[in-house]
């Protein structure tokens, strides 16, 4: 009996026949541009392999003008559908279905060409849109229907018609990017026309054994958004037009809320599917922060959805629903929606990968084979660097022991869990140690592993990590300074703190110190009043007429860098916006271009710019040093001393912009080839 029977039931959509209700979301990995379709093929047979129900492929353009990006894949030639061959085969030798994305992105397109219902330009892209004429539209729709005739032919199981997210059939929907007077603008009959009329014709290129998913905006998260009588309005008209199965999307790209970053809380999104579903007859699939098994059982159980679509979960473990299945969840890798390794990557221009599983897009490339020659290891340090490389090393056949001062495993990422909106990482600890008592590992936990005690290995590894910076600022007898290891361990700070640094952890120690309560990652009502979220039903696009309404501070903070930019401009690319909106909104005052002349009892002391210019007293009760991380190199320079050789990893190699996705990369690409 299984634990999770509604996710594993069968479900059948246009006559196909899924083994199970889990959809793999569309993801742009950035594999298909590389024109490696071996490749791609086989990073997506892994995820049918590890039993996904309905894989959907990144987005595909159907024309020149509506791709993401100039020379985005789509389906344009015989060879491009003889390269989508060699994916579908693959999915279907594994067992699997695959439907292809077929996604027009209007005035999103990052280009010179791009069109859009009216010639506004969007927030988030420097090219302004041309206006469609009548046979402009009648293109897009053509080339929409033949993208779906060609994904047929290329062997997809059917195609997902990207209708959310603020895209080109989107942006037809809603006045505040449709200004049409003609009959595709106006009332919302005539908005939402082109989806429902794209929908038609993709159904009649397609035939009746196709799986069509439309994916719609539920909630669009923009001002003069689409109100929920309009939502409902236009599933009826898609599910009328041909749709298999409506797939939710939430927020368009511009919108001013996070909607899958960590911060938001799991399921966040669920209860407006759960709304939906009672409207219309087809089944609908709930998206957005749902990583793991139980939850997403949980979902489909109390009737919010008929299927779960979850995506980075499918990088972070390609054999998601296979462990679940084997009552093996507790190994499933989980996806901590940190963005770290994959949106922002694509956002950068580089292949996608995932934090957890450095193999996810380099399937090929990155193998554990077994061992030829089994080998004692020992690895100092079980911080992520030393559990990945243990984990990695003993899943080969290595036999490992891996030593750590502390007596809990984890090293930096038991500080990350103490963040308010990083509880993911509490999942990602218990991940590393279910995976640490496989039989060939031995924990040595409480043990600070001398030069002696590495004789008689094969191979050592130092993963000693780092140790905080000390800046070096002239401390007064009296003057309270603390590090960010005993703030974020909850250490008594006063009512007005300075952070020193504002890197990623000094980000973190301010929205510690600004919190109190229940973090609202765990409150869906509390994080929604935080934002600004409303119902879609009670305001147009779901936003809140009152606006963000967050809990007051904690207390004052002030964050600072010598820098003379704007703080947490190196975060995250798809998330630093949302770090630095949170501590605006808990109006943190965030300087940069400071200089720090000395820490009093009174305060700290700061002066402005290269010239040491308008010195000032921060009148502040504690001072938190987050000024970076040197590596700590101890060990390691002992054994360099006895010449004994040892592979050094993570921060204790590099600790300059250390980050886990680092670390973690770099110790499963040693352990592969020890
Ligand atoms: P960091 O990102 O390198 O930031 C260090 C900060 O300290 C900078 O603001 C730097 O700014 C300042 N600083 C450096 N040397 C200094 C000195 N001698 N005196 C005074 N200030 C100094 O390091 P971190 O914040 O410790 O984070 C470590 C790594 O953890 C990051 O690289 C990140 O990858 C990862 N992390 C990421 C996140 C996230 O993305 N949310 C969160 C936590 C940790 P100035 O030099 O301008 O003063
Ligand atoms: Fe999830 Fe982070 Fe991996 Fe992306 S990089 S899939 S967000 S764990």
């Amino acid at each position: 009996m299984t634990e999770y029977p509604h996710l594993l039931a069968p479900i059948t959509l246009a006559g196909v026949s899924l083994r199970n209700r889990s959809l793999m979301g569309s993801m742009h990995t950035g594999l298909e541009e590389t024109g490696d379709w071996g490749r791609v093929a086989s990073f997506y047979a892994a995820r049918a392999k590890g039993g996904a129900g309905l894989i959907v492929t990144g987005g595909m353009a159907p024309n020149r003008e509506g791709g993401v990006f100039p020379g985005a894949a789509g389906l344009f030639s015989a060879a491009d559908i003889a390269n989508h061959r060699r994916v579908t085969d693959a999915v279907h030798a594994e067992g699997g279905h695959i439907a292809m994305q077929i996604l027009h992105a209007g005035r999103y397109a990052y280009g010179k060409e791009c069109v859009a219902p009216s010639a506004i330009k969007s927030p988030i892209s420097p090219f302004p849109p041309r206006e469609l004429d009548e046979a402009g539209i009648e293109k897009q729709v053509a080339d929409v229907a033949t993208a779906a005739a060609r994904a047929i032919e290329a062997g997809y199981d059917g195609v997902e018609v990207m209708g959310s997210e603020g895209y080109f059939l989107n942006q037809f929907l809603v006045t505040h990017t449709n200004r049409r007077t003609d009959r595709w603008g106006g009332d919302y009959a005539n908005r939402m026309r082109l989806p429902v009329e794209v929908v038609r014709r993709v159904r009649a290129a397609m035939g009746p054994g196709a799986v069509l998913v439309y994916r719609i905006s539920l909630i669009d998260l923009v001002p003069d958004g689409s109100s929920w009588e309009e939502v409902v309005q236009l599933a009826k008209a898609v599910e009328v037009a041909g749709a298999s199965v409506l797939n939710t999307g939430i927020g368009w790209h511009e919108a001013r809320v996070p909607t899958i970053a960590t911060s938001v809380p799991r399921a966040g999104f669920a209860h407006l599917t759960a709304r939906l579903r009672p409207e219309v007859s087809i089944p609908v699939i709930t998206s957005n922060r749902i990583n793991t098994p139980e939850l997403a059982e949980r979902l489909l159980a109390e009737g919010s959805a008929d299927m779960v679509s979850m995506a980075r979960p499918w990088l972070a473990d390609a054999g998601f629903i296979a462990k679940a299945a084997a009552g093996r969840a507790a190994e499933i890798a989980p996806c901590i929606a940190c963005n770290q390794a994959c949106l922002d990557h694509t956002f950068s221009g580089k292949l996608t990968s995932c934090l957890v599983n450095p193999r996810a897009c380099h399937e090929t490339e990155l193998v554990y084979e077994p061992a030829t020659v089994p080998k004692r290891v020992a690895v100092v340090g079980a911080g992520p660097a030393g559990m990945m490389t243990a984990i990695v090393a003993s899943k080969r056949g290595h036999r490992v022991a891996l030593f750590d001062t502390a007596t809990e495993v984890g090293g930096q990422l038991n500080l990350a869990k103490r963040v308010p909106g990083k509880e993911e990482f509490y999942g990602l600890v218990d991940w590393f140690a279910t995976m640490l008592r496989a039989p060939g590992i031995e924990l040595r936990l409480g043990q600070t592993a001398a030069a002696e005690d590495l004789a008689g290995f094969d191979e050592v590894v130092i993963a000693t990590g780092v140790r905080p910076r000390d800046p070096g600022i002239p401390v007064e007898p009296g003057a309270k300074v603390l590090s960010y290891i005993e703030a974020l361990k909850g250490a008594g700070v006063g009512q007005r703190v300075a952070v020193v640094g504002a890197g990623g952890i000094g980000f973190d120690v301010a929205e510690t110190l600004v919190h109190e309560g229940v973090s609202p990652t765990l409150d869906a009502g509390l994080w929604r009043a935080e934002w600004g979220v409303s119902a879609p039903w009670q305001d147009r696009g779901g936003l809140a007429p009152d606006g963000p309404q967050p809990h007051p501070p904690a207390r004052e903070v002030f964050l600072l860098q010598r820098k003379a930019e704007k703080p947490g401009r190196h975060l995250g690319k798809t998330t630093g916006w949302i770090h630095r909106a949170s501590l605006a909104m808990k109006q943190v005052k965030m300087q940069g271009g400071v200089n720090y002349e000395r820490i009093a009892p009174d305060g700290l002391w700061i002066s402005h710019g290269p010239n040491r210019e308008q010195p000032e007293l921060l009148a502040v009760d504690a001072v938190v040093l987050c000024a970076g991380q040197e590596p700590e190199r101890g060990l390691s320079a002992e054994l360099d001393r006895r010449g004994i050789p040892h592979h050094r990893i993570g921060g204790a190699d590099v600790a300059a912009e250390l980050d886990a996705k680092r670390a973690i990369d770099q110790a499963a690409r040693l352990a592969a080839r020890l």
